[in-house]
């Protein structure tokens, strides 16, 4: 009993000192404008965050957008979802690009045109929110050019938030970023048989 007393008066004194701690960060934290977050690494999970943050937006009643850089070859729920929400602009790259296609010249121009897309969103004092999602390959693969890319989120209004998903980011982009996460891969089903599961994978 006496010992149960202890341990209770002790984990009261941890807690009030963290509450303490939290409450100096909190009251640190002043800084009121749009954010630059990019979601990367080889693990599930980014473009997922990525939809999940544009839930959080539009129950806020935030305006969207978001420039899908690939088409996956199954309709994605949040698609089906978001593209048909007053409060979110959406585009998919045209029929150019999925994982399938090999066709370099045709690739280009389908990024080349989600970019315009996207470039008119970045300078829209309207949007708070702006998806790209998987825009890193574009500028892995050289189909977007970086300093373009670069310049426009810079350019864009002060309270704008830009989330950014896909691998393997550029050293710039990071350097750019306000938040950065990368997502581990540990373990997938994926590469043990399973096949993509609606609502989990797509
Ligand atoms: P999600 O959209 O599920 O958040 P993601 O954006 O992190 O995934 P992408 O590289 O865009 O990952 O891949 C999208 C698809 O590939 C999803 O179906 C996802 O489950 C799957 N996937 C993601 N990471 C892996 C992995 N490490 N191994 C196998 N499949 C993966
Ligand atoms: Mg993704």
């Amino acid at each position: 009993m006496a010992m149960d007393k202890d341990r209770n008066a002790r984990h009261k004194r941890a807690m009030q000192r963290k509450k303490e701690h939290v409450d100096d960060r909190i009251a640190a934290a002043t800084e009121d404008r749009g954010l630059l977050l990019v979601l990367t690494g080889n693990g599930k999970g980014k473009s997922s965050s990525a939809f999940g943050m544009l839930a959080r937006s539009v129950g806020h009643g935030l305006r969207c957008a978001v420039v899908q850089f690939i088409k996956g070859t199954w309709e994605c729920g949040e698609q089906l979802l978001f593209a048909k929400n007053p409060a979110v602009e959406f585009h998919v790259m045209g029929t150019g690009f999925t994982w399938e296609t090999q066709d370099r010249q045709t690739d280009i121009a389908a990024a080349e045109s989600a970019w315009s897309k996207a470039e008119a969103i970045l300078a829209d004092e309207a949007t708070d929110l702006v998806i790209l999602d998987e825009l890193t390959y574009m500028l892995t693969y050289g189909y977007l050019d970086k300093a373009r890319v670069l310049a426009a989120l810079r350019a864009r209004p002060a309270r704008q938030h830009v989330v950014i998903t896909g691998r393997n980011a550029s050293r710039e982009l990071l350097e750019l970023a306000d938040t950065v996460s990368e997502v581990k891969d540990v373990r997938h089903a994926f590469n043990h048989g399973v096949k993509a599961q609606k609502g989990l994978d797509y």
